[in-house]
């Protein structure tokens, strides 16, 4: 079939890469000038399935409420007459029960399990360097209710089949001995040997240069304006420079920006941008050492810290403030406030390049990956809505978008990942 897919960030470009090795004629529409330009550029690099816990959780509501107006707040809800916002935070809220809770940690661990394998298989095969490292993921704490809320949360995914184990501090500091150096107590930590990091821009350009040498065309500096239906399925894709294309089936991953182009077709998408922080520090040849080279996840200030090459990322905190990619002063000081606390020798780091992304965020965290014909849009696919876990959760979510469009079996149940 003649595939058009729409969008070449992470999601994109891997949409396009498994569905040209299924056998389609695939080509890909992307604004910028290349791919992963927009979220997929500088997050913060973790492929972390141990990270499955969603912001909607039964304790969610109370930090949002202790945060509310902090300008410098981990998680940050700025109130906007804006009904998507509302709609979206009502559906967040129902999502923070435990049953809900429970069966979203189940599905975005199932993904995420196949997604590392899958990622992992494209590796060997194409031998892609993407400043990668298996060396794990260590969540680490610094006050003992979180540690301990981390246990339980661990106990929860060991049972669906991710290996978090407990680490008391002299084992945390074993596996990563630059936390030796923190100005703030670390009381404890949960680790999974089989989580990893690795450059997602990188990768996806990789990716992009590997499916175009196969056959896929990218087409890049075109913006898609709008879609059109016509007896109950998705006829015409119009670009800004006004050509019109007519693909057999059409694949919608333009993250954040996805439900604009669906609000006029009356389908409203559960997803909003949640705006996040980087900060990429290039490190020098002599504080190569005081910087962690084992991928670490700060739950406490939302932060995590991968190291790609000779640069560290330092990537997270949350914004929900519509679609504002300005980086805010005071947010970049708390990032590098609490780096600079975790690894003192690092306040010497000259080079810093601070970025904003635009999560596309569904309340539960699961991502969107599904037909559109029930909505009147058959040949109309969705592959968006990853939020936290876009680079994690890639590869599994292009393969499961594949299966299901050859109406195979994909090996895990597709219905949580359906509108
Ligand atoms: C601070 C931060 C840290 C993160 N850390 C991690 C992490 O450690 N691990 C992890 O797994 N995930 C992480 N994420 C999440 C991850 O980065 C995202 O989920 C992922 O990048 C989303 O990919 P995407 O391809 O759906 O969206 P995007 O990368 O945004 O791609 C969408 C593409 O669509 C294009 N587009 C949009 N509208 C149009 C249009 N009208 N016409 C043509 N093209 C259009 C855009 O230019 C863009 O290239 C992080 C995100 C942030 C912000």
């Amino acid at each position: 079939m003649r595939v058009t897919v729409l969008g070449a960030g992470v999601v994109g470009v891997t949409s396009a890469w498994y569905l040209a090795a299924a056998g389609h004629e695939v080509t890909v529409i992307e604004r910028q000038p290349g791919p992963a330009l927009e979220t997929s550029y500088a997050n913060g690099g973790q492929i972390s399935v141990s990270h499955a816990e969603p912001w909607a959780n039964p304790a969610a509501w109370r930090q949002i409420l202790r945060w509310l107006g902090r300008e410098d707040a981990p998680l940050l809800w700025r109130l906007r007459a804006d009904p998507a916002q509302w709609l979206w935070g009502l559906r967040f809220l129902r999502e923070c029960s435990p049953s809900r809770t429970r069966a979203n940690i189940a599905a975005i661990v199932r993904l995420g399990l196949s997604s590392r394998e899958a990622l992992r298989a494209l590796r060997r095969e194409l031998a892609l360097d993407y400043d990668q490292l298996e060396r794990g993921i260590l969540h680490f704490y610094t006050d003992p209710r979180a540690f301990e809320h981390a246990v339980q949360q661990a106990a929860v995914m060991r049972e669906f089949g991710c290996e978090r184990v407990p680490l008391a501090t002299a084992e945390c500091l074993a596996t990563e001995p630059a936390l030796a150096a923190s100005t703030l107590p670390i009381v404890g930590g949960t680790y999974t040997a089989t989580d990893e990091s690795g450059d997602a821009r990188r990768f996806t350009e990789v990716l992009a240069q590997r499916a175009a040498a196969r056959g896929v065309r990218f087409r890049y500096g075109e913006s898609v304006r709008a879609l059109e239906r016509e007896n109950g399925r998705l006829a015409r894709v119009r670009l800004a420079s006004g050509e019109v294309l007519a693909p057999e089936l059409t694949v919608l991953a333009l993250g954040s920006y996805a439900p604009l182009l669906l609000r006029p077709l009356g389908v409203r998408l559960p997803v909003y941008p949640a705006k996040g922080y980087s900060a990429t520090l290039t490190l020098p040849a002599g504080l190569a050492a005081a910087a962690p080279t084992v991928s670490l996840t700060d739950d406490e200030a939302r932060l995590v810290f991968s190291r790609l090459g000779e640069r560290l990322r330092v990537a997270g905190t949350a914004e929900f403030i519509g679609y504002d990619l300005e980086l805010n002063p005071a947010r970049c000081d708390a990032l590098m406030r609490r780096t600079r606390a975790l690894f003192p020798a690092l306040a010497n780091v000259r080079q810093i390049d601070f970025w904003s992304g635009l999560r596309p965020a569904t309340p539960s965290n699961v991502p969107l990956i599904c037909g559109l014909r029930e909505a009147g849009l058959a040949g109309l696919w969705l592959n968006a809505g990853h939020g936290t876990l876009g680079w994690t959760l890639a590869c599994g979510s292009a393969q499961l978008l594949a299966e299901q469009i050859a109406g195979r079996d994909a090996g895990i149940d597709p219905a949580p990942y359906h509108l």
